[in-house]
């Protein structure tokens, strides 16, 4: 490849290129990588590079093909996000969710950093769709994540889960502080209009605390327990479980 189209490179893909090309050199293997090429005054090109190693007195000369790849990665990027993404509104969907989860959780093993959840289901829906309509009931749905990622850090994330029910992660936060954000977000949403008047909406939340090497389904159980004790004691509330 040309050393001056690798000096172009920006970001990341200049040292995953560099460190590529180091690694099939040294052991004559066929190189294949994509990577993002900059344009003046427009879009990165995406490039697939396949190239096979020919050694050289001077070192190794690589052969093959570059191509131009744009749109077929930007087709990639529109499907993975429509499978990422809950269409009402437009959340992660719990896929998305589940991944994040996982790759949090062993950062949280492995550096021993606090990691909180909350599991969230608002109060009565049914009753608030009969009495004002299904669609009505839709709207309420993304309002409730706009307010709810509005008092988020962008490292966090609100995903919907399905139906009425929300989960928020939230990394290097401890129960404690999850537990006063949860409170935050309970009070704001009881007292924000979602077009049929203050008060009408309310939530329950469970929050838990990730447990250094446990599995992912006990936070994820034990925070659908504290959200059922949340129901028990009569909604709009939060709770957590010793
Ligand atoms: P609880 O306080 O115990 O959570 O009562 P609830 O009525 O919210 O709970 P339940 O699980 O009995 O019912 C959830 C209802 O949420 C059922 C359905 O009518 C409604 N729902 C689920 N998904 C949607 C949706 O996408 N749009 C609308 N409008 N309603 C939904
Ligand atoms: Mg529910
Ligand atoms: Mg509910």
């Amino acid at each position: 490849m040309q050393a001056k189209l690798i000096e172009q490179l920006t970001g990341n893909d200049h040292p995953k290129v560099m460190s590529a090309i180091e690694r099939y050199a040294r052991w004559m293997l066929p190189l294949n990588t994509r990577f993002r090429l900059p344009f003046p005054k427009a879009k990165p090109h995406w490039i697939a590079v396949s190239a096979n190693p020919e050694p050289m007195e001077s070192g190794v000369r690589w052969n093959g093909i570059m191509l131009d790849i744009t749109d077929q990665v930007l087709e990639e990027l529109r499907l993975r996000k429509l499978s990422d993404t809950d269409p009402l509104t437009g959340l992660p969907n719990r896929r998305k969710l589940m991944g994040q989860l996982t790759h949090l959780t062993s950062l949280s093993t492995r550096h021993g950093t606090p990691l909180s959840i909350m599991m969230i289901d608002i109060d009565h829906f049914k009753r608030l769709n009969d009495r004002w309509g299904h669609l009505q009931g839709d709207s309420v749905l993304p309002q409730l994540a706009d307010v709810t990622q509005s008092l988020l850090r962008c490292e966090d994330m609100v995903a919907r889960l399905g139906g009425e029910e929300f989960m928020v992660v939230l990394p290097l936060t401890s129960l404690q502080q999850c537990h006063k954000l949860a409170d935050r977000l309970r009070h704001t949403i009881a007292d924000y209009d979602f077009g049929i008047g203050q008060g009408n909406i309310t939530l329950s939340i469970g929050v838990a605390e990730y447990r250094c090497g446990e599995p992912l389904v006990s936070l994820i159980e034990r925070a659908d327990r504290a959200l059922y004790s949340a129901k028990d004691v009569g909604r709009d509330c939060v709770c957590l479980l010793p």
